[in-house]
């Protein structure tokens, strides 16, 4: 176990600020999740903790020792990239064995170890065969427990799960945090996948255009969003904002519910919904539509649980509302939250 601090790190490619003045801290065994859009720097951030690329400035901090200039091999890491390659070549058990055996470990070390690692992500049945021989989820633990093996105090993952179709890999999600909590390595994962980050991450990073816009749980990420990028991106579909004066109202669609389904009497906001389509989702609907008056047209989404079943038809007018503690206020310059909508 180890703690990771990042002090006031920026990477510069050239012109391009990859990286810009982030600093951060985890806990020990922490899993924390770097997320963000495509090009936003999250690989890149994961690279200096790694030592495969050098800051520009400022420093990488593993348990307390400065390794912004040590290589990768002193820092007692493993990573896994969504490329992982296994030896097509070697078994199961020669792959998870490989990194012990390059550092010259005894047999029967390691074997236990390979035993432990295997045992560890419910592999231990395949062991003799060859990854052509394994569907993709699993040659994905092996390339995990491979990982492991050496004991790392951090762990380094990059989309590891990118490959897998969508049913392997909510399981293997649910596997990984499980396995995480196991053995408490400290854990920095990278993902565009809001999914995958509210369902894996201790704690989120986000991240836009090289720097941090939030750092949080995945509740906070989600109910107190920092700013109008952090509310856009994390929840789908996204946190319906209107224009307010000098600030943006937000709330989540599944807050915005028909009127009598919402207490209004604390302050809440009600809208003549114009909804001009619906979604029918099974366990939900999205209803889209335009609210008027108060504000100038806007386009917003309901999402109505099953529970709601109510009549709701496109073109037609109906009477939504938000309860006060899900309104949410932004500033409209800044794009900051704020709290004075809330005076
Ligand atoms: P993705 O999810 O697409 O992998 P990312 O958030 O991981 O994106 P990075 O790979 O960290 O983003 O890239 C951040 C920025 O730095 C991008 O604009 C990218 O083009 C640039 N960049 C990354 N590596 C290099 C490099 N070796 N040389 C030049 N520019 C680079």
């Amino acid at each position: 176990m180890a703690r990771i601090e990042i002090r006031d790190v920026s990477k510069l490619f050239g012109e391009v600020r990859a990286v810009e003045g982030v600093n951060l801290l985890s806990t020990e065994g922490e899993f924390l999740v770097l997320l963000g859009p495509s090009g936003c720097g999250k690989t890149t951030l994961l690279r200096m903790i790694a030592g495969i690329e050098e800051p520009t400035s400022g420093d990488i901090v593993i348990d307390g020792q400065v390794v912004t200039h040590l290589p990768p091999r002193v820092r007692n890491i493993a990573m896994v990239f969504q490329s992982y390659a296994l030896y097509p070549h070697m078994t199961v058990y020669k792959n998870i064995a490989f990194p012990l055996r390059a550092r010259g470990m005894g047999r029967a070390t390691i074997k236990d170890k390979v035993e432990w690692a295997a045992g560890m992500f419910g592999i231990g049945h395949l062991l003799d065969r060859k990854p052509r021989a394994l569907s993709g989820g699993e040659r994905q633990r092996v390339a995990l427990a491979r990982a492991m093996v050496r004991e790392p105090s951090v762990f380094l993952l990059d989309e590891p799960l990118s490959n897998l179709d969508a049913i392997l890999r909510a399981s293997a999600r649910e596997e990984l945090r499980q396995f995480q909590k196991r053995v408490a390595v400290t854990t920095v994962y990278v993902t565009h996948d809001q999914v995958e980050a509210m369902g894996l991450g201790d704690r989120i990073v986000v991240m836009s255009k090289g720097s941090i816009r939030q750092v949080g749980t995945p509740a906070e990420i989600y109910q107190w969003p920092a700013d109008t990028f952090v509310a856009t991106f994390v929840g789908s579909p996204p946190m319906n904002l209107m224009e307010q004066g000098d600030l943006l109202v937000g709330f989540r669609p599944e807050t915005f519910l028909p009127a009598e389904f919402v207490e209004v009497r604390d302050g809440g906001v009600t809208y003549p919904f114009e909804v001009t389509y619906l979604e029918y989702l099974g366990a939900e609907r999205l209803v889209y539509g335009n609210v008027g008056e108060k504000f100038q047209a806007r386009h917003v989404v309901s999402r109505l649980p099953g529970s709601v079943d109510v009549s709701i038809e496109a073109g037609s007018t109906y009477s939504f509302a938000v309860s006060r503690r899900d309104l949410r206020y932004f500033d409209r310059a800044s794009g900051l939250r704020t709290d004075k909508g809330l005076a």
